[in-house]
């Protein structure tokens, strides 16, 4: 598949947390929590920061923690805010989502905006990790492509990638909807309602932190990633590096 604008987002992508919202992080189990997966998707960030090297593709990316507010879910989500930050009153959330929510989502959704209005194609990839074990039990997969099942481009773009990962590296486990289903709420999920399928083809990319956690796991990673993603785009012909 030729796809014409390829970009790529990482919406957790660190665990800074702003000066003025330090307060909310004060207590032991607040800094337990901002050392530990839950603050940020570790590796996540390393491996959009390579592709977009590599792919020369713009990439949108926040390091602020998903403990004070996580930019993949909706406005009225109940995990919008972490229970450190759901002390927050209404103006202060407000001021929160102004200052560190809408600035990654807006952006993102204005970039793509601009390329349907001129009749693109674009290729969204949201970069994420996730941990390898869930309550003891290991996950089965080194990457998982994630999508809406009823948008047929992206279906086919996923069979695809997925063909074309195991074709660069036949031992990675590569799993579709795995171990998150596509259509669940995201930031994906929020601009398929906002763009057609002809406009628009939202994927995540999940990567075991298992892999990303070491450094022949992540240069595997990143160059499986990598070599699939540049045989299915055309990179000469579609993707802009306007960012
Ligand atoms: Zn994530």
């Amino acid at each position: 598949m030729k796809t014409q604008a390829l970009l790529l987002t990482c919406e957790h992508g660190g665990a800074r947390v702003p000066p003025e919202y330090r307060y909310l992080f004060a207590s032991s189990a607040a800094r337990a929590a901002l050392q530990s997966h839950r603050a940020r998707d570790l590796g996540a960030l390393g491996l959009a920061q390579s592709l977009q090297r590599a792919l020369r593709a713009p990439l949108h990316a926040s390091t602020v923690t998903r403990l004070l507010v996580d930019l993949n879910r909706s406005i009225g989500h109940p995990q919008l805010f972490s229970k450190f930050s759901k002390s927050l009153d209404r103006a202060e959330r407000a001021t929160l989502l102004d200052r560190h929510y809408f600035p990654h989502r807006d952006g993102v959704e204005s970039w793509i905006e601009g390329r349907v209005r001129r009749g693109r194609q674009v290729l969204h990839i949201g970069v994420h990790s996730f941990v390898p074990r869930v309550e003891g039990r290991k996950r089965k997969a080194d990457v998982g492509l994630l999508y809406d099942p009823a948008r047929a481009g992206e279906r086919a773009f996923c069979a695809q990638w997925k063909e074309a990962l195991e074709a660069v590296d036949p031992k990675l486990r590569v799993r579709r909807n795995y171990p998150y289903l596509g259509k669940s709420d995201g930031l994906v999920t929020h601009l398929r309602r906002a763009f057609g399928p002809r406009g628009y083809v939202g994927i995540e990319l999940e990567v075991n932190q298992a892999l990303l956690g070491e450094p022949h796991g992540r240069r595997r990673a990143m160059e499986s990633i990598r070599a699939s993603l540049a045989s299915l785009v055309d990179l000469n012909a579609g993707v802009q590096i306007d960012g």
